[in-house]
């Protein structure tokens, strides 16, 4: 099979490098535990994009798993989706030191690995998570005015949603996620 039609081989490779990639100089890399390329289908419909890996996801080496990933599990489900759907990864690959944000010179070292993961998966469907996230895909846009609703940009489908872990510290944010997910259903 050609690689082209084999896009899980695509992915898998595009993982070993982010994975492997270290010593590059980048303190964000190199003090990470693992580094996170993301996870999920392949041939998913819907890409969830997050900002960056957490102590959780730097341990385990997989995204969302934290108290803000048990969030995104519910949502995925009034959303009529599972993990085993969508493919899940963030705008970079590495957890900032301390939970800073992220430099930068650092979003744009891991921005190719992202649209190779896009170029690969070619989703129909992209949710930005968060400002940070929504930021890389449509800068002249605030996520407070286009979350829960389908932007087109770039030729790309997006559906702009507030990060679960925001939601995490504000009950009426959690609100409107669960909302927004009901819309997501709808979308799609
Ligand atoms: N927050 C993110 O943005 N990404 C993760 O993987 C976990 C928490």
């Amino acid at each position: 099979m050609s690689p082209r039609r084999n896009p899980q081989r695509l992915l898998d490779a595009i993982a070993t490098e982010i994975r492997e990639h270290v010593p590059c100089g980048f303190e964000i890399c190199e003090q990470a535990k693992n580094l996170v390329p993301g996870e999920g289908s392949a041939t998913a419909k819907v890409m969830l994009v997050g900002e960056a890996p957490g102590a959780r996801e730097d341990e385990s080496g997989r995204p969302f798993v934290g108290g803000a990933g048990k969030l995104l599990d519910r949502l995925l489900e009034e959303a009529g989706l599972e993990r085993g759907d969508v493919f899940i990864t963030n705008v970079v690959k590495a957890r900032p030191p301390g939970n800073r944000d992220p430099k930068a010179d650092e979003v744009a070292h891991h921005l190719p690995w992202l649209e190779a993961q896009l170029d690969v998966i070619r989703p129909k469907l992209l949710v930005p998570l968060g400002r940070h996230a929504l930021a890389r895909f449509a800068p002249d846009v605030k996520i407070t005015q286009t979350h829960g609703q389908v932007i087109e940009r770039d030729g790309r489908t997006l559906f702009p949603m507030f990060h679960p872990a925001a939601a995490l510290r504000n009950p009426r944010l959690r609100e409107t996620l669960h909302e927004d997910a009901r819309a997501l259903r709808d979308a799609l």
